[in-house]
């Protein structure tokens, strides 16, 4: 066993009991940390992990500067739920997204279910514009969730269990066999039937509510603000687009661009990592796309002389530059380069390590990043990097029979 293994079953063990890792688990780690890999799980532990007072300082030398801020809701109260007459406190445990958050809710879906992790909730925050982000907590509570502790969050959302294999399997084939008979006689009882069984499937598969997921009547009937469910084989498992399942260019004349919006076939679906890791993927376009609308937005509005790339320069909050990139890309709509780049490496760093080393999906994921690797923008680098020194043993090695070890 490598010594970055040892360290994520102990960092796992430790938090399974409470919650949280005391002083003795600290010093547990601390003696598993004998290699750089090994420090830099250290310090991926110590910005996403709840910690005992005093317990982290045990830590913080050897791991030496984090590469990210240490998470505000790692150890945060959520909650209360009563259990044979007892009260318990939900808090967090650990922090399942970047600590900055997303930017698109559905990303931090996407993340919390595809990382095979149980029990989760999704946070919405309290900053302005809301960043979101999945969390594992304590304890396991019913289907009820919790009562819920008055924080300044903006929203806390308990996700119920995943599907189990068998449960998926049985959902799956339901929305399969419903809508082969709607393809076969589209009568309104068929397409009811296998709408419901399609918004159900991907109900389970995200642990979102179903009030949050749209079963499209038609190619047109797409809605930005949800899931929409096609019922159309065509599609393969998901894409972002508008009704002609493209996107459009981005204007930067005032010319608004029509509604877009996420669109997921849950049929082609083939376990709920899978497709928690495609809502990640897409979830990433919607993000980069209601940027873009936004900017675009802005510097029209300014009345700047600028042109729409230096204008962007001088845009505040700053853009990165891969948010440039990803802009000027739609502005041109020439190549989705930058945006796949991205969504791809969000949606291996979701599922990575709910995947077996070498699964077929993650490997698929492997290439898609391989081919576009030149276009690779700081931001991608970083998260990159991030994820390559937070996998285990096999994960690593697997990793780097794909892709370049990032420097
Ligand atoms: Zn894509």
């Amino acid at each position: 066993m490598t010594a970055i293994q040892s360290i994520r079953i102990a960092e796992r063990n430790a938090l399974a009991g409470d919650g949280k890792i005391t002083k003795t688990e600290a010093k547990g780690l601390l003696a598993l940390a004998t290699t750089k890999e090994a420090k830099a799980a250290l310090r991926d532990i110590l910005a996403h992990d709840s910690f005992a007072p005093g317990a982290a300082k045990t830590l913080t030398k050897a791991a030496g500067k984090l590469d990210e801020k240490t998470s505000s809701l790692a150890g945060m109260k959520l909650g209360t739920v009563k259990t044979n007459g007892a009260n318990l406190d939900v808090v967090v445990s650990k922090e399942l997204s970047p600590t900055a958050g997303f930017a698109d809710e559905f990303q931090a879906y996407g993340a919390a279910r595809a990382s095979g992790v149980t029990p989760t909730t999704v946070i919405k925050d309290g900053n302005t514009p809301p960043r979101w982000h999945a969390v594992q907590t304590n304890i396991t509570v019913g289907g009820k969730g919790y009562a819920p502790e008055k924080t300044k969050l903006g929203e806390v959302t308990a996700m119920p269990r995943a599907p189990t294999p068998d449960d998926f399997k049985r959902l799956h084939d339901d929305a399969s066999a419903t809508r082969k008979a709607f393809q076969a006689s589209g009568t309104d009882a068929n397409r009811k039937a296998a709408e419901a069984a399609s918004v159900k499937l991907a109900a389970a598969t995200f642990g979102i509510d179903p009030a949050k997921i749209h079963p499209m009547k038609n190619d047109t009937d797409i809605l930005p603000d949800k899931i929409n469910v096609t019922l159309e084989i065509a599609h393969g498992a998901a894409y972002f687009g508008d009704a002609t399942t493209n996107v459009e260019p981005l204007n930067t004349d005032g010319t608004v661009r029509s509604p877009h919006g996420l669109v997921v076939n849950p049929v082609d679906f083939r376990s709920v990592t899978h497709g928690a890791g495609t809502l990640a993927h897409e979830a990433t376009h919607k993000e980069h796309h209601d940027l873009g609308n936004q900017v675009a937005k802005e510097f029209h509005d300014s009345k700047t002389s600028k042109s729409f790339s230096d204008w962007m320069k001088t845009r505040k909050p700053k853009l990165t530059g891969d948010q440039r990139d990803m802009i000027s890309e739609q502005v041109a709509n020439k190549a989705t380069t930058q945006t796949e780049l991205s969504a791809y490496i969000n949606e291996l760093a979701a599922t990575v390590a709910a995947y077996p080393a070498g699964d077929k999906e993650a490997v698929m994921t492997y290439g898609s990043i391989k081919s576009r690797l030149g276009a690779l923008g700081n931001d991608d680098k970083k998260t990159l990097k991030a994820l390559y020194d937070a996998l285990d043993e096999p994960h690593r090695t697997e990793f780097e029979k794909y892709l370049p070890k990032p420097g």
